[in-house]
């Protein structure tokens, strides 16, 4: 299904991980995008990262509000898909997985918590050119990086093909944030009212534009949309 012009892939996590085992399988590399409000704002104004999601392998939804946008517009989303519950299963299933992104002690400490499944670690604030070698001397099946959107779809994007041990790569936005403890999840009466942008307001006000951004524009494009397609 396509929600504001963006694609977004309709499976529960257990579709979801029989795609991955499909992935790691096939001689192909394979891509993985994680969708939530802000990344409808972007795709919005930037053609380039709205091309990059709508061809990735998988793009979910890893988003309370874009899951009750879609309601709104009529779409039913089996599940919400998050990204940080994704990353620890993944490196419970699957072994040489490489972490890229995020501040030098959120990934070590990531790597630590997420165990021997993880065979190689950088920070997102190393020399790139650098990090491509080292996931090419390690060789990888999975990469997953955070550096942020949409620096990590774009970067995936660019750089996939220089790393051919590596099967699956997946933007995972701040999870090494979350899974080394750095930043603290809001409390889940929060999470599933929706109002996981509150918290992190509240302890990181530095991201008031993204705030902007999920609860003023991201309803506005819906609403607009809404309206459009009403006859
Ligand atoms: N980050 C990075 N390199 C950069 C910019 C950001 O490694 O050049 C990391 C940052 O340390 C954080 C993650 O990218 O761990 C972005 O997290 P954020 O929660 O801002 O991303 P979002 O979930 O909003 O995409």
């Amino acid at each position: 299904m396509k929600i504001l012009g963006i694609k977004i892939d309709n499976l529960t996590k257990n579709q979801v991980f029989q795609k991955i085992d499909g992935f790691l399988k096939d001689d192909q590399q394979h891509y993985i995008v994680l969708l939530y409000s802000n990344f409808i704002v972007q795709a919005n104004k930037d053609r380039y990262f709205q091309q990059i999601i709508n061809k990735a392998d998988l793009s979910l939804c890893d988003g309370k509000g874009l899951l009750f946008a879609a309601k709104f517009l009529n779409y039913l989303l089996k599940e919400q898909i998050s990204g940080v519950e994704l990353v620890k299963e993944i490196s419970n299933r699957y072994s040489k997985i490489f972490l890229f992104g995020g501040t030098k002690e959120s990934v070590e400490k990531a790597a630590i918590v997420l165990g021997s499944n993880i065979i190689g670690k950088a920070d997102g604030y190393e020399d790139m050119d650098k990090v491509i070698g080292m996931v090419n001397q390690i060789q990888p099946e999975i990469l997953l990086v955070a550096l942020g959107m949409p620096k990590q779809e774009k970067w995936i994007n660019e750089n996939l093909k220089k790393m051919p041990s590596v099967k699956l790569a997946i933007g995972v936005g701040g999870a090494f944030d979350f899974i080394s403890g750095k930043t603290k999840r809001a409390p889940r009466f929060l999470q599933s009212l929706g109002l996981e942008w509150l918290w992190r307001f509240i302890f990181q006000p530095w991201r008031i534009r993204r705030v902007f951004n999920a609860v003023i524009i991201f309803p506005w494009l819906v609403l607009k949309s809404y309206y459009k397609d009403v006859p």
